[in-house]
């Protein structure tokens, strides 16, 4: 976009909810400006695994589980064209996951959430526990000991979350974003309904339409226009190990913990679920748990360096519903944030049904349970 015109769309939050968008709105002709207060995509879209459960589109209903479903089907599509766009592989890959139980009370929970996939035709296959071991032979020491239950999830895929962002990043600056790192947005003007700028550190922003991106943070904006939401920051830790080669193959699950495994060896482990506000150190207490489930699980993990910890804030939503919509009381405002531990997997989606919203189509799923302004 040349310097100095008004673009048709200011977003502000660089996250990959933001940048998704940007991308999905140069795709259907609109020119675009994104803002980040940091480097962009630096937040709990680099922070996060990048795990991608399964989903059925065909057989999805209600608006979360279609949000899903068409999110997951988009993923193998923009994975291709963001590499044949920029060159850069985003990681996505197809892997299966397997979900583990070693306490009876996790093998019940287990086996309702199996019989729920299988409801909506999400293929889930219970494993004898030897094939586990056969599957996995990492996991040979815990089908001895302390397995309980374990289903496959083929459909289960993974792409890696900073090689993501770069992607969305480049190809948006290639269709001629307009990109600002160190741009925070302050407050807003607005008059009669319409919103006319973003006040920034850089000065006034103006462009035809906004959407607020900004994860976590969100609610802090919104409160500038004298709204609430029930976005609020869950703090989640991960931990990376560093192996010569991948000691598995599939994405491990057990309860709301899981091992991811990189095509480099390094293996992520997460995460925990802390309400701590905007605090994003990490915790002696949660680095050491998730140390010691991985090297249970995976007891070739015992003798491997750990490279790297971090944390970072999941935009969590009071009802467990993201926000997607226009803003009330503006036809030119709209937010998408609040995906919680789903942001990664629900952003294409997310983009499609915005973009569609915004440039004046009808969305293809309801967009009511995700209303901006409740709570
Ligand atoms: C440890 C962890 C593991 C996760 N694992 C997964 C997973 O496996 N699969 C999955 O689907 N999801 C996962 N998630 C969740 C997922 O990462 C989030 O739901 C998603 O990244 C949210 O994206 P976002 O763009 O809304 O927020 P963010 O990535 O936080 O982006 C918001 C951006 O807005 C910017 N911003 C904030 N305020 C302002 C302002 N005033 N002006 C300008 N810019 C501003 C911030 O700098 C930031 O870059 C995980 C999250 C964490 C933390």
């Amino acid at each position: 976009m040349s310097a100095g015109l008004v673009p048709d769309c200011l977003i502000v939050g660089g996250g990959v909810i933001g940048l998704s968008l940007a991308y999905e709105l140069l795709n259907h002709g609109a020119t675009v400006e994104v803002i980040d207060r940091g480097p962009l995509g630096r937040e709990a879209s680099w922070a996060g695994a990048g795990i991608l459960p399964p989903a059925n589109l065909a057989t999805a209903i209600d608006p979360l589980d279609r949000l899903r479903a068409l999110s997951h089907s988009l993923h193998r599509e923009w994975a291709v064209r963001l590499r044949e766009e920029t060159g850069i592989d985003n990681g996505y890959r197809e892997c299966g996951g397997l979900y583990l139980a070693r306490s009876s009370g996790e093998a019940a929970a287990l086996h309702a959430f199996a019989e729920m996939l299988r409801e909506i035709k999400i293929e889930i296959e219970r494993l004898l526990l030897d094939d586990v071991a056969k599957l996995e032979p990492a996991l040979r020491e815990i089908v001895a000991n302390q397995l309980q239950a374990a289903y496959a999830l083929p459909g289960e895929a993974q792409l890696r979350n900073p090689d993501h962002l770069r992607a969305l990043k480049l190809a948006c600056e290639r269709r001629g974003a307009t990109i600002r790192a160190d741009c925070e947005a302050t407050e807003f003007e607005c008059s009669n309904g319409t919103m006319a700028a973003v006040r920034t550190n850089v000065g006034l922003l103006r462009a035809g339409q906004y959407c607020i991106t900004s994860g976590a943070w969100t609610q802090r904006l919104l409160l500038r226009l004298g709204m609430t939401t029930g976005i609020m920051p869950i703090r989640g830790q991960m931990v990376m190990f560093k192996c010569e080669t991948p000691p598995f193959r599939r994405v491990l699950n057990e309860g709301p913990r899981y091992l991811v495994p990189r095509d480099d060896g390094r293996v992520l482990v997460g995460s925990t679920e802390e309400e701590v506000g905007f605090d994003k150190r990490t915790t002696d207490e949660g680095v050491g748990e998730l140390i010691a489930l991985a090297r249970q699980l995976v007891p070739a993990l015992r003798d491997v360096p750990i490279e790297n910890s971090w944390a970072g804030l999941r935009p969590g939503s009071f009802d467990g519903f993201p926000y997607i919509g226009r803003m009330p009381g503006f036809d030119n405002a709209y937010a998408a944030a609040g995906h919680y531990r789903s942001g990664l997997h629900m952003s294409p989606g997310t983009a499609v049904v915005l973009r569609q919203l915004m440039l004046g189509d009808e969305p293809e799923i309801d967009l009511t349970p995700f209303r901006v302004g409740r709570g």
